[in-house]
């Protein structure tokens, strides 16, 4: 590339939330940083365009942040002052059920508890604990796998989380409602939710829930990346959009490459530079199901039955427990389930800029076999309409991705896989490759800060600062040297 021949302490390839935090928390410690972007917009998994209709914007991936709310790093910087404003809807989260019922999440605890009826005393005692230390535990938990600073909360936290989500749900619930709300949150794993450690992450954005909400950015999850990068400038750091990186070797000048990328990309634009017992462990990195995506231009706010569905910014489409177990084992068998676990989220009702005056937008995927090119546009919006009769009537305009679709768009999400690769027991700590130092390769000079390395998937940043630090680590030994 052209990028005159100026000297940079370090390159990050790719702008989604971790290859910008890593650029941060390198220009932090002031060193000279050029972030390259192939698309033509910054922001990777945060970009927002109007995707159905002129005036409707849409979050093209992300759309609900509390884990950039909570984020150990990102909490930390002044993004208002670059124009971020999160606003949180009424109610984080509804998970509707058949005849009119939903089961909610609540700011509150004690809320959420009331609402869970005869489940409601095991549900406080069950979170608890969990939301008194979300600090500390997220910390730890947002990370690489290192000895706990508080070893007996993690156990704690630990002891619950390592279940299978239907183990945890039936022996901790004996109704409805509260096992289809954690069996909701726990889907977000992609995982089959028999599998051990599902159930962390439906504990980890419960707790969120109640520690810091389940915000959306006003004006759309764009402005989480206008934010960043404007920090960044201030800053010093430099980006550039519109340049796709096909090798190292196209980079200018510099001290450390950063590739905000996922194996699969991470193998044809720095394998020769990679040994070979390295490169064939990435090539053995797995990634897991993909998504179908829908976003709806609407005439109104979604007819929802039950009344907390209207108030919540995220609603969980799928029915019960096993309903939910259910759809989410197909996708791992190579199906697509006639009724898919949706999640859906409807940002204009706290935010009325995404939308022309009255009107609003609603975002929703579910999940699908990894590869996937089926239309789900009718399984999504039969799920919606099962819940809110009368929907089909309010959409003035939809867009949809299927999988792969989803990979045209950002080759991160290989087969349409949003996590950066599967988050099971064995790779959610050793992803990519289990190493010490995750972040690092076996060059020197090559760190990789994507959610392919822990702790995985979300809007959080902390693969991107965890990697710049292993960068900064190497760069005062060169400087060192030099
Ligand atoms: C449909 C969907 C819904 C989601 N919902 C949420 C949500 O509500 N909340 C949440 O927290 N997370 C959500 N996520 C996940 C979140 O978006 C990702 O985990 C996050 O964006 C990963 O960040 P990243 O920096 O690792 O990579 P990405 O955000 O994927 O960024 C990688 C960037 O690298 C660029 N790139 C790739 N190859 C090259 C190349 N060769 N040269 C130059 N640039 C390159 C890409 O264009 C992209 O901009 C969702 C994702 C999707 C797809």
């Amino acid at each position: 590339m052209s990028n005159e021949n100026r000297q940079f302490d370090a390159v990050v390839v790719g702008s989604g939330p971790n290859g910008l935090a890593a650029a941060i928390a390198l220009a932090r410690a002031k060193k000279q940083v050029l972030v390259l972007e192939a698309g033509d917009q910054l922001g990777g998994g945060l970009r927002s365009a109007e995707l159905t209709l002129p005036g409707f914007v849409h979050d093209m991936c992300a759309e609900v942040l509390p884990l950039t709310v909570g984020s150990p790093f990102l909490s930390t910087l002044p993004l208002s002052e670059f124009g971020l404003r999160l606003l949180q809807p009424p109610i984080p989260l509804a998970h509707p059920l058949d005849g009119g019922r939903a089961a909610v999440l609540d700011r509150s605890i004690d809320r959420t508890a009331h609402g869970l009826g005869a489940d409601g005393a095991a549900y406080h005692r069950l979170m608890e604990p969990i939301v008194a230390g979300w600090r500390p535990l997220l910390g730890m938990l947002l990370g690489p796998f290192r000895w706990p600073a508080q070893p007996l909360m993690l156990a704690r936290f630990g002891l619950a989380a390592i279940l299978p989500a239907t183990v945890l749900a039936r022996v901790t619930f004996r109704q409805a409602p509260a096992q289809a709300l954690l069996a909701g949150v726990s889907a977000h794993s992609i995982l089959p939710l028999e599998r051990p450690v599902s159930a962390a992450f439906g504990l980890v954005l419960a707790m969120l829930a109640h520690a810091v909400g389940w915000p959306v950015a006003r004006g759309g999850s764009q402005r989480v990346a206008d934010a960043l990068v404007g920090y960044l400038g201030s800053l010093g750091g430099q980006t550039r959009t519109s340049v796709h990186i096909n090798s190292t070797a196209e980079l200018p000048r510099h001290g450390a490459t950063l590739l905000d990328l996922t194996p699969r990309q991470v193998l044809p634009i720095a394998g020769t530079e990679l040994p070979n017992r390295y490169r064939q462990q990435l090539a053995s990195y797995r990634y897991g199901p993909g998504v179908f995506k829908i976003d709806w231009a609407l005439e109104t706010p979604i007819p929802w039955q039950a009344e907390a569905c209207r108030a919540a910014g995220t609603v969980h489409l799928g029915g019960t427990l096993a309903e939910v177990a259910s759809a989410e084992a197909a996708v791992w068998r190579g199906e697509h389930p006639a009724r898919p676990f949706v999640i859906l989220a409807q940002p204009t009702i706290v935010d009325p800029s995404r939308a022309p005056a009255e009107q609003h937008i609603a975002w929703a995927y579910c999940h699908v076999p990894n590869g996937s090119t089926v239309d789900m546009t009718g399984a999504i919006e039969a799920q919606v309409e099962r819940f809110a009769p009368g929907f089909g009537r309010r959409i003035l305009a939809r867009s949809t991705r299927h999988a792969c679709q989803m990979e045209a768009h950002n080759s991160n999400y290989v087969g349409g896989d949003i996590n950066g690769g599967v988050q099971d027991l064995l790779q959610l700590w050793t992803r990519p490759v289990a190493r010490r130092d995750p972040y690092a390769t076996p060059n020197p000079r090559i760190f990789i800060c994507s959610s392919a390395t822990p702790p995985g998937g979300g809007v959080h940043g902390m693969c991107g600062y965890y990697a710049a630090r292993s960068a900064l680590r190497q760069l005062s030994i060169s400087a060192g040297r030099g």
